[in-house]
């Protein structure tokens, strides 16, 4: 690498948010231009043709997207998203975002993406079927309990990851429980890894929380969300005493100041598909919900959320970003200047990829350990990254989103140039 170089000067410029984060830390960390090129570019791209007979008879070829980003710090890991408007380009930032979220909470993985093309909904289970397996078969040249350990993501879940771990042992001839995580708990999965992004949130909700106020448990908080991630931290939340004021999904919300029934909302939640309409709350729209009167605010749906036009209305002093990437750009200014916490996606929701590598060592020692054992575990790791970003944000001045980066990117800026650059 010309290290005489200045840092930071002669780079094309970023296509992406990500890529500009990188290159803002590459500056603050002094890394030489090349060394940043070298980073921004992922590993390797297959894109790959799948047949899959359809239950009509006939054949159709979806088309399907493995990425590998930067593999110096360990194994690819990342998951894998069906629906139709995947694209090579969002693999390849997703894969890059992978790369990040392992190196802040220190995990030896490298960042990795997959997708199809394709809307599950309108597949049958034998065509899902099929297509998951025809598509492990194409990747299985990159696969691999030491290689690439694919996920869940968006429209995958435990049953594709089974078929995954399955169709990789047919071509192999064994049972190899590392191949993927995110698998059922008859088949090698993890105690803990449903709730485990939800937990990971709630641990650094707390420690920034209880840097902001000597009574975080009468702070009042307000969640975008009500799925997977949205209404298992409003359960935690609730368990251990914290008041969730305002709950929000695609079809309506519900504030309530003096704390709203957890269990009341997710029953009711399972029961008509949303909160709405619970007794005893106030109707809240998505908008009211952003800018509602509550001290933090939990984006865990969509991302984008967060813009130029409504961040100015912003009422919360910590948010945290449970879905990737729910604040763009120029909502991340305006929340700067009006001296809102922001704790970043990065950090806040990387507790599913911890888990994710703790069922990965339980697979490859073949020895499960209690629910307990494992949310302790998350909770240090967790807990040591929400610290290591501060003691950079502390050092550099800076907001969290940018403490993040300069943990991870310099992590793997450092493994990459330990191993040096073949040949
Ligand atoms: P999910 O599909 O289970 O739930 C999404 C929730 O968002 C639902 O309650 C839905 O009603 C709501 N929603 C959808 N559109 C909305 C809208 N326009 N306004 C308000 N609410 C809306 O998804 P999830 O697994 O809970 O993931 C949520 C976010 O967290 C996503 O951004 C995802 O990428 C991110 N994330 C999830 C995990 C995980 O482990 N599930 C890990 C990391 C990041």
């Amino acid at each position: 690498m010309a290290a005489t170089q200045a840092a930071g000067a002669g780079l094309a410029a970023p296509r992406t948010t990500a890529e500009a984060l990188l290159t803002s830390a590459g500056r603050l960390l002094g890394l030489e231009d090349d060394l940043v090129e070298v980073l921004r570019h992922p590993k390797r791209e297959l894109a790959v043709s799948i047949p899959v007979k359809m239950d009509a008879g006939k054949y159709k070829v979806f088309r399907g997207y493995r990425v590998h980003h930067n593999l110096a710090r360990g194994p690819a890991k990342g998951g894998i998203r069906f629906h139709p408007g995947v694209t090579l380009h969002e693999v390849c930032e997703l894969a890059m975002l992978m790369t990040w979220k392992c190196a802040v909470v220190n995990i030896p993985y490298g960042g990795a993406k997959g997708g199809v093309v394709c809307d599950p909904k309108t597949l049958s289970r034998g065509e899902v079927e099929r297509l998951t397996r025809r598509f492990v078969s194409e990747l299985s040249i990159v696969l691999g309990p030491d290689k690439d350990i694919p996920a869940p993501d968006v429209n995958t879940n435990e049953q594709i990851m089974a078929w995954i771990l399955d169709t990789y042992g047919m071509t192999t001839g064994g049972t190899a429980l590392g191949v993927v995580t995110g698998k059922p708990i008859a088949l090698g999965g993890s105690l803990g890894r449903r709730e485990s992004t939800s937990r990971g949130v709630y641990v650094v909700l707390v420690e920034a929380l209880s840097e902001m106020r000597s009574d975080p448990k009468n702070a009042t908080i307000a969640i975008q969300g009500f799925g997977n991630v949205g209404a298992n931290l409003a359960a935690i939340l609730h368990r251990n005493g914290y008041k969730v004021v305002a709950i929000t999904d695609v079809a309506g919300g519900i504030y309530r100041h003096q704390g709203i029934d957890i269990p009341a909302a997710i029953a009711r939640s399972q029961s008509t598909g949303t909160v709405a309409g619970l007794d005893g709350c106030e109707p809240m729209t998505n908008e009211q919900l952003l800018a509602c009167d509550a001290d933090v605010l939990v984006p865990a749906a969509l991302g984008g959320v967060l813009t130029e036009e409504n961040a100015g209305h912003v009422r919360a002093s910590l948010v945290v970003e449970a879905a990737n990437a729910p604040i763009d750009p120029a909502a991340d200014r305006i929340l700067g200047e009006k001296g809102v916490t922001v704790v970043p996606d990065i950090l806040a929701n990387a507790g599913g990829v911890v888990v994710s590598y703790f069922e990965w060592v339980q697979g490859l020692a073949s020895f499960f350990w209690t629910e307990d054992v494992v949310n302790e575990r998350l909770e240090t790791v967790m807990k040591g990254a929400y610290g290591s970003v501060r003691a950079l944000t502390r050092e550099h001045r800076c907001d969290m989103r940018t403490g993040a980066y300069l943990l991870a990117v310099g992590r793997v800026a450092e493994a990459t140039k330990i191993r040096g650059i073949y040949p």
